[in-house]
């Protein structure tokens, strides 16, 4: 059986295998660390790790780099507006970032650098393009990458080149810079602007920092050589930021960048966008404090094809822990003296799903219908059978599941209604009681309540 993705680039489906016969070498855009991750970047990076994981279990060794972004507009301005250093900020944040991945088990990096600790090959690599004649200097100092000057540029996004204008250009590409030749053109290295601060490093073009694009380019090549095997991240990425970063690659050094694009999908909330004006920006604390484990989150972020945009809801989550649930029974019925498998028995069709595209919703399937014929005895769930599912588990990224039942945090705002409601009994005000129990049922909390005090569970299949 061998692994097969679909690749981005050319759009068919094509076995991952390493070039250089050892070592897969893959690199996935990490996060700009100036806030939480939200679940929708999360969906990105637990796709990935499966694919790693996956790709493990095919016996394939890995190099894993993932990036940190702690030098952009958002960085430099939200440490200002806190008062506190770009350095100390980003500490922060990727701390914190670093801690979701641990709960949610994604497997840390083999390298994770950051843009400011690659400045040097950030300007050894624009020095290369100047040097061909695909980048130039503006006056104020910043140098931009010449689209004009790759024909290959628009390969990955299908964009017909003639679209090229400016509404079409994205991100900081878009800054106040008036001094590019061509709207497509995007910026290598920006020059320091007072609104910077301190934030700016010497260079050949004087004092400034690199464009967002220049930092995956010189960090992947840094760590898997000017020619690698697969590229990922959001499809939101592929324009422009993967095309610019193939563009300014394969300039500067005359070879194919990468193979193989890996793009995951969006994830949709309750059916629409995520956005911070909505509130519906969920962080995994978010998920945590409606008493949802990572786990959870985890196994419903996965529940969906990769390609697909996926649908969270709070359901979702209530499926995942009812998964959970009926894997851990399974899993306490059976002796535990079993060594973990190389095959995976009944379950290597669910392995097959995995490795045809990472097809996990068709996998979950599989799994459950397996796991059906165990539980009605139609099948002897025995200690290796344990130990094939054990296996199959850490494929998927999720730890065995106990049956100990997972502890529910209750937000403090919940809290307090729930508090709120307990005085007004106290005082017999039953139109405020009923309110607050309309307000906690409204926010997806159920109050069970008994001479000695309440409890609170979340609701199943409430939005919040
Ligand atoms: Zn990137």
């Amino acid at each position: 059986m061998s692994f097969r993705l679909h690749n981005t680039l050319g759009g068919a489906k094509e076995t991952v295998f390493a070039a250089d016969g050892r070592t897969l070498r893959f690199y996935c855009c990490g996060p700009t660390v100036y806030g939480p991750a939200h679940i929708g970047n999360f969906r990105t990076f637990a796709v990935q790790d499966v694919f790693r994981r996956v790709a493990e279990a095919h016996g394939l060794a890995t190099c894993h780099v993932r990036n940190l972004t702690d030098v952009d507009d958002k960085t430099i301005r939200q440490s200002q507006a806190e008062g506190t250093t770009l350095a100390a900020f980003c500490a922060h944040w990727t701390e914190r970032f670093h801690r979701d991945c641990a709960a949610l088990n994604l497997l840390p990096p083999h390298h994770e650098p950051s843009a400011v600790a690659n400045i040097p090959e950030q300007i050894f690599l624009i020095d290369r393009l100047l040097e061909r004649g695909h980048a130039y200097r503006a006056e104020d100092g910043s140098v931009y990458f010449n689209v004009a000057s790759f024909p290959a540029y628009g390969r990955l996004s299908g964009l017909d080149r003639r679209e090229l204008r400016p509404g079409a250009v994205a991100r900081e590409t878009a800054d106040e810079y008036a001094t590019r030749e061509q709207a497509a053109d995007f910026v290598l290295w920006k020059a320091h602007k007072p609104a910077d601060g301190p934030n700016a490093w010497a260079s050949p073009w004087g004092r400034g920092r690199p464009g967002w694009h220049i930092e995956c380019s010189a960090m992947a090549m840094r760590y898997l050589g000017e020619s690698f095997d697969l590229h990922s991240g959001g499809v939101d990425l592929i324009f422009p930021h993967h095309e610019n970063e193939i563009a300014q690659s394969e300039a500067a050094t005359g070879q194919p960048f990468v193979r193989h694009w890996l793009h995951v999908a969006h994830l949709l909330v309750d059916g629409g966008k995520m956005s911070k004006s909505l509130g519906n920006l969920y962080t995994l604390d978010d998920i945590v404090a409606r008493g949802h484990t990572p786990a959870e989150l985890r196994l419903a972020l996965l529940s969906g094809h990769y390609r697909q945009p996926l649908n969270f809801t709070w359901n979702s989550l209530h499926a995942a822990r009812a998964a959970l649930t009926r894997i851990a029974r399974l899993l306490v019925s059976a002796p535990s003296d079993a060594k973990s498998a190389a095959d995976f028995g009944p379950f290597s069709e669910v392995f097959a799903a995995l490795s045809d595209d990472l097809n996990t919703p068709h996998a979950l399937g599989v799994l459950f219908g397996t796991l059906e014929s165990f539980e009605r005895g139609r099948r002897p769930f025995a200690a290796d059978e344990a130990a094939n599912l054990r296996a199959l588990l850490g494929v998927w990224g999720i730890p065995p599941p106990s049956l100990e039942a997972a502890p529910v945090i209750v937000p403090p705002e919940i809290r307090a209604l729930a508090e709120a409601r307990q005085s007004a009994r106290a005082r017999r005000d039953w139109a405020e009681a009923d309110a607050l129990r309309a307000q906690l049922t409204a926010a997806g909390w159920a109050l069970r309540e008994s001479a000695d005090g309440y409890d609170m569970r979340p609701v199943s299949g409430e939005s919040p």
